[in-house]
């Protein structure tokens, strides 16, 4: 039995064999061999070798690749697979550690590729695909059969990776992936993001995870205290088996509170809204009990469907979550692509720090056909319901006023073709930088609404990458520089007469709720799965309460005092959660 702690990012338990996945979705099962088995392990890579040769050679013999650009890039693929250096590094591999050929092939060529990738230029970085391509053609001749993409699994499991992307988190099939854990990553990162979206028990941020796993094992999954165990003795998979029903349970009592207003013991009403990724999840908003969409994360018709989305497909999107969220709100976000959200690979590749770099709005105001694509269909949807628009990651004022113009523009060329939109839409922006929490009071005077990204705000307030698990300590709400510049967005909100929503995972973090409220948060916006316990939460406390919670925390001058107090008043409040 080995114990792991990593990131709880998404709650609940998941017990089932693990799949280790690489992140070109190939199953690569880390297995030992006994020093006996070497000598047929390398001669199975041999084969591995001369076969990939032999199709290759096929395929350059073709006739339509005799020219050009793809004859190059197989040559570029010959030569690798006959080089001798290439392939002892490899064998040596199996010799001295002992594992199988296909683990060899994938960890070398792993190794290469991130080289290559790491190399500032542009050709040679372009080269890392190539790597990949071998790797795959290397796989495909070692596990045959065996080889099993995500889309067709046939039993449950637990995903164990390096690291996954969103996208593919996003198109994990919950009946057979019954929870992730992976090396890399942060609780704000938008891998976690998804799988709290989809209620997948998931754990990141375990660091190196490549020590055995052995077949047939079972691994356990703890979201909620950030635990995986791999290989778990009986004893303590019989205490999870008890855990889990209880969870079950505790979820299901949560169900009942669906019909109930998100209302405190002393009668304020709050707010409570879903976040979601795909229109399908507006369902589940109203299932647990949401009043509306605080935050449509739109990037993910870029991410999902390989290739950008038409007007019709951000048309068709839009209006499907509208026509289930009838006439209560629905907050449309424009493309906020960039940092850990990338269409494809090698977007930007240049950019040394792509968290401060061209992403988001900035993006779209450089790319106007693209952002004018997204604002027409945004526009022609305003009529079917309560839509309003929200543009990511604004930074002052002038950039507010140049999204605010593109859209005017789109609208005047509606005008022209007479088609149908809601003049009056409310536009809102997100507080997610210190530059424009420090200049809520001007942006407010344009804006209908805020709506505070705790995740990117936190992370460009403390200089924290969000989604680094190497300084994932630090990333922290609780740090009183956070608080304090939220405070002061709340008030300068409540000041310029406009809502302010919280859209960030804070608003789904149970130690955090009663501060909230009483820092006079109204609306929340969350993972719909999330939105029972919250619910929860804000019935089971006073308004008064939350005042005072808060202002004592206002007057505390570490994370570690203000978490420690907030997790004890939450505990107190409820204590199943803890
Ligand atoms: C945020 O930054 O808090 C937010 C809600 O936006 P995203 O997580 O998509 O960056
Ligand atoms: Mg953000």
């Amino acid at each position: 039995m080995e114990i792991r702690k990593g990131i709880a990012v998404s709650p609940g338990i998941a017990i089932a064999k693990p799949m280790v996945v690489d992140s070109k979705d190939y199953r690569i099962p880390r297995r030992s061999i006994m020093a006996s088995q070497r000598s047929a392990e390398i001669q199975r890579l041999r084969k591995a070798f001369s076969s990939a040769i032999d199709q290759l050679q096929g395929i350059e013999s073709a006739q339509d690749i005799q020219e050009g650009k793809i004859r190059d890039i197989f040559a570029v693929h010959m030569r690798f697979l006959k080089d001798r250096s290439f392939r002892k590094r490899i064998t040596d591999f199996i010799s001295n550690d002992l594992v199988t050929a296909e683990y060899a092939v994938s960890t070398i060529l792993r190794e290469i590729a991130s080289h290559f990738a790491g190399i500032d230029d542009a050709y040679i970085s372009e080269r890392a695909a190539d790597i990949f391509d071998i790797e795959k053609r290397l796989l495909t001749h070692l596990l045959g059969k065996k080889q099993e993409d995500l889309n067709h699994l046939a039993e449950e499991v637990v995903i164990l990776a390096a690291d996954l992307t969103p996208t593919q988190t996003a198109g994990f099939n919950k009946s057979f992936v019954k929870g992730f854990a992976t090396e890399k990553g942060g609780r704000t990162s938008h891998t976690a993001i998804v799988a709290r979206s989809l209620g997948i028990p998931a754990v990141v941020a375990l660091g190196d995870m490549s020590s055995e796993i052995p077949p047939d094992c079972v691994v356990i999954v703890d979201g909620n205290r950030g635990v995986v165990i791999i290989d778990p003795d009986a004893d303590t998979l019989k205490q999870y088996d008890v855990y889990a029903q209880q969870m079950t349970q505790f979820v299901h009592q949560l169900g009942q509170l669906r019909e109930l207003p998100a209302e405190t013991r002393d009668g304020l009403r709050v707010r409570i809204l879903g976040n979601i990724e795909f229109p399908d999840e507006a369902e589940q908003v109203l299932e647990k009990g949401g009043d509306g969409i605080g935050l449509y994360r739109t990037e993910f018709l870029y991410l999902y469907g390989g290739q950008e989305p038409t007007e019709e497909d951000h048309y068709n999107a839009y209006a499907e979550a509208i026509r289930v969220m009838d006439d209560k709100p629905v907050v449309i976000r424009t493309m906020d692509l960039g940092a850990d959200k990338l269409p494809h690979a090698g977007w930007h590749a240049n950019e040394a720090n792509p968290v401060l770099g061209l992403r988001s709005i900035r993006y779209c105001l450089q790319d106007l056909t693209l952002f004018k694509t997204q604002l027409r269909a945004l526009l022609r949807v305003s009529v079917l319901g309560d839509v309003r628009v929200m543009f990511p990651l604004i930074t002052n004022l002038q950039e507010l006023r140049q999204a605010k113009m593109i859209l005017r523009d789109v609208m005047e060329d509606l005008d022209e073709y007479a088609v149908p939109y809601k003049a009056d839409m409310p536009v809102g922006i997100m507080i997610e930088t210190p530059s424009s929490a420090l200049t809520a009071p001007l942006l407010a005077n344009e804006s209908a609404f805020f709506s505070i990204g705790t995740n990117d705000l936190i992370q460009y307030t403390l200089a924290v990458d969000r989604a680094n698990e190497h300084v994932s300590t630090l990333f922290s709400a609780a740090e009183p520089a956070v608080i304090q510049l939220m405070r002061s967005i709340i008030q300068d909100a409540h000041r310029g007469g406009i809502d302010l929503s919280i859209c960030g995972e804070v608003a789904s973090d149970p130690e955090f709720i009663m501060l909230l409220l009483g820092m006079g948060v109204r609306t929340l916006s969350l993972a719909p799965p999330m939105i029972p316990e919250v619910k929860k939460i804000i019935r089971s406390v006073t308004i008064e309460e939350c005042n005072r919670l808060a202002r004592e925390v206002l007057t505390m001058d570490s994370s570690r005092q203000i978490k420690n107090f907030l997790r004890d008043a939450a505990t107190r409040i409820l204590p199943e959660t803890f």
